[in-house]
């Protein structure tokens, strides 16, 4: 059996076109929705993904305003930067790429965001909101993630999903998610004693390890929905988390790297200013 493939390259474009419409309406209606993004340094990875967020907005109508900082910015700089997009009612969300260069306080950055505008979710207090199903701004990663295990059509609930990985922008908020749908959740870390076992036990299981291919076959329940969420470098070819050649030939459906979760990722950042600006 070969595993149905997960296109998350088509359904972010789905995603994006019905964004597109909305934008509009709210354009004519004088709404159109803004997003600062603030790119301290020059990490080129971060200018990739910041080229990525621009080209997005241009082409579902949000406004989009770039920041482009040296990194020998003073943190006192910064953070008067992000209050000025706090106080402009023409933004409705503020992006800052992470990582910041060495010597700036990422934390303390990413407090002074207005709840309200950070639409990455990362704010304590909607980590908080997320973790009591109060809604607010959701890591965009995770809710990628759930987004492309629902358009398989599979219901959730009562699911067994498996999440490997227990960061704070996406193992932690992608559990949450799926606990608030009514799967049954475990999280795997580093420090799992047999994290294979684990993972047979899925019927949904995410990798989000940063660890390339570490997803064998043998891991696997057959037929369970395999998302990766890993990206990694290796001689020159982006590869997940997950064998994808040996595991597709066990799972049900299965994400592709690169053309599964990372397109998704955009597409709900873009999804999460429209949001914005419908709550401003
Ligand atoms: P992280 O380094 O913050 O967290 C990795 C997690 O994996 C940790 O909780 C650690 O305990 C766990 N871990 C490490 N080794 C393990 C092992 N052998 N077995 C089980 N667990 C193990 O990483 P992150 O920021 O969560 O990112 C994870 C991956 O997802 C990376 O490859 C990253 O590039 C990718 N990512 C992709 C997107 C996207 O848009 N597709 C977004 C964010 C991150």
């Amino acid at each position: 059996m070969s595993a149905r493939i997960i296109d998350g390259k088509g359904i972010a474009q789905e995603i994006r076109a019905e964004l597109a419409k909305k934008v509009a309406e709210m354009t004519t209606q004088g709404n159109q929705p803004g997003l600062a993004v603030v790119l301290v340094g020059d990490d080129p990875a971060s200018a990739v993904y910041v080229r990525q967020k621009r080209r997005a907005c241009e082409e579902i109508g949000i406004r989009s305003v770039i920041h482009r900082l040296p990194a020998d910015i003073s943190q006192q700089e910064l953070l008067s930067l992000v209050e000025e997009c706090n106080q402009d009612k023409s933004i409705h969300g503020i992006l800052v790429q992470l990582p910041l260069p060495d010597g700036l306080n990422e934390e303390e950055v990413i407090e002074a965001i207005s709840p309200a505008k950070d639409v990455d979710g990362f704010h304590p207090i909607n980590v908080g909101r997320l973790q009591i199903g109060k809604g607010g701004s959701i890591p965009c990663t995770p809710a990628g993630v759930v987004e492309l295990v629902r358009r398989t059509g599979t219901p959730i609930e009562g699911k067994h999903v498996v999440v490997v990985g227990r960061s704070n922008i996406v193992g932690k908020p992608a559990a949450t998610l799926f606990l608030q749908e009514n799967a049954t959740v475990t999280i795997c870390h580093s420090r799992t004693k047999d994290v294979a076992a684990e993972c047979r036990r899925a019927d949904i299981l995410v990798a989000a390890v940063g660890r390339p291919r570490l997803v064998k076959k043998d891991w696997i329940k057959p037929g369970a929905i395999v998302i990766d969420v890993g990206i990694n470098r290796v001689d020159g070819k982006l590869v997940g988390d997950v064998d994808f050649d040996e595991v597709k030939d066990v799972a049900g459906a299965i994400t592709p790297v690169p053309g599964g979760v990372g397109p998704m990722t955009i597409a709900m950042l873009m999804k999460a200013t429209v949001e914005a600006a419908l709550r401003a």
